[in-house]
């Protein structure tokens, strides 16, 4: 069948009735799950649209298929491919650990600028926990996607770059490092940082959310962690004054008279509450902070505190995994990577090779995925198919080993999970 490009326009996606939209099967247990997955959208867009839409799907290489075929693990071709059809969707690819190639993903999202990896965790009833309450656990991560350690700014220990830069900073800086260390760089800019809030707090907005959380280690790592916390304030404050309040005017309290300690002032932001008491932010989305560390644990202990979460990337790598593991596990953590108009969705969870050509890993972590990319098209209609079959079937334990396992029951497979979420659209 023809289909079309997605085009841009008036800052919008324009999105034909027949898109094409490119696919990376991926490595590992990418095969199994995108098999099944390609099954559940296409039958829900048809269960909703009855053949007036449809998706003309388009497959890209990348990982080993890609070097099998093409001899490089990452054409251009793919990246061009991304760029021209604008929303795309992968599997998981290899990243070998300490040495090798640099990983595929941090590549594709580097070069795409691809800023923001937005990835929404909650519960779907009947799924198995290790916590009492899971459905209190409805949050959006906004990870930083480009920066930070991540960035993959480091040299081997011994080598010439690094033994240059220990010398530097001994001479120049007066900064110690023993000889036999491996260097890595962490920037963190203002605008990495303010782009990547502004598009949190927008979500905010457009989402109908209640409050943005800049989650950071700024206290120890100040011009860094410490600054994007800073910048994140002064996005809220600068560009969106009319819809946010910050969590210290929610509770009235302003700067003491020696400048630094905060103290409490009754009424003093009474106006932006709309007149309602302290604590009561009216219809505004408040904007707090919290310290990475103590967040790990408020997250659990305060769970329905929090909702959307901007983060560095490094922080935000870790809360994903996290919170996925209150509802479900990796299996169920859906995920995509932003740009100003570019969306390349993909789960959270890597290869898991262990598993692969088994038919057997969950594929729900990438049928999710693409009900977020549904829901990027504005094709909300067979996303709210596809989540409300996905959570029938996982009510009446028709579920992959993952969940399986817990329950005491019997697995079924990958390829089986997805017609019994079809059967039930
Ligand atoms: P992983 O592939 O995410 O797998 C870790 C564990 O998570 C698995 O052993 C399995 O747990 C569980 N899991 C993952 N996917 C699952 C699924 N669909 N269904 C059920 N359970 C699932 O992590 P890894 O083994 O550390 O990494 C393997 C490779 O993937 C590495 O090369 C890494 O760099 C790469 N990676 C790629 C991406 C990406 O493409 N975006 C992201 C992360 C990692 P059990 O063992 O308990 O069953």
């Amino acid at each position: 069948m023809d289909g079309q490009k997605i085009t841009i326009s008036n800052g919008k996606l324009n999105v034909p009735d027949f898109p094409i939209i490119p696919f990376i099967e991926g490595d590992g247990i990418g095969p199994d799950i995108m098999r099944a997955s390609l099954k559940v959208w296409d039958a829900s867009v048809e269960k909703a649209y009855g053949g007036k839409r449809k998706i003309v799907w388009k497959e890209i290489f990348a990982g080993k298929k890609a070097f099998e075929r093409i001899g490089n693990y990452l054409p251009d071709e793919t990246v061009e491919t991304i760029k021209d059809y604008i929303v795309a969707i992968k599997g998981p690819l290899t990243t070998p650990v300490g040495g090798g190639f640099r990983s595929l993903n941090v590549t594709m999202r580097k070069v795409l600028e691809l800023y923001a990896c937005v990835r929404p965790v909650k519960y779907y009833k009947g799924s198995p926990s290790p916590v009492k309450n899971p459905e209190k656990l409805d949050v959006v991560i906004f990870r930083e996607n480009t920066e930070d350690v991540y960035a993959g700014i480091e040299w081997k220990m011994g080598s010439d770059e690094a033994k240059r830069l220990i010398k530097i900073l001994d001479e120049q800086f007066g900064v110690k490092i023993r000889k036999d260390s491996g260097i890595g760089i962490k920037p963190i800019s203002e605008f990495g940082t303010k782009r990547l809030v502004r598009k949190a707090i927008r979500y905010a907005i457009d989402n109908n959310r209640k409050s943005v959380t800049l989650v950071h280690k700024g206290n120890i790592m100040k011009y860094t962690e410490g600054a994007f916390k800073e910048w994140g304030y002064e996005v809220a404050l600068d560009e969106f004054r009319d819809y946010i309040i910050t969590e210290s005017e929610l509770w009235d309290q302003v700067i003491g008279d020696d400048g630094v300690t905060p103290t409490t002032k009754p009424g003093a932001f009474a106006e932006l509450r709309g007149g309602k008491e302290a604590g009561d932010p009216g219809d505004r989305i408040v904007v707090k902070d919290r310290i990475a560390d103590q967040m790990f644990q408020q997250i659990l202990t305060r769970t329905d505190e929090y909702d959307i979460l901007a983060m560095p990337n490094l922080n935000g790598d870790y809360m994903s995994d996290a919170c996925a593991a209150q509802v479900g596990g990796l299996g169920i953590a859906a995920g995509s990577n932003i740009g100003d108009y570019i969306g390349l969705f993909e789960p959270t969870h890597g290869t898991a090779p262990k598993y692969r050509g088994l038919d057997k890993v969950n594929p729900s972590s990438l049928i999710l995925s693409g009900v977020m990319m549904l829901r990027y098209l504005g094709w909300n209609e067979p996303a709210d198919i596809i989540e409300t079959a996905l959570e029938k079937t996982i009510m009446d334990k028709k579920v992959t080993y993952d969940f399986a396992r817990h329950f005491g029951i019997k697995p079924i497979k990958t390829s089986e999970f997805a017609e019994e979420i079809i059967k039930r659209m």
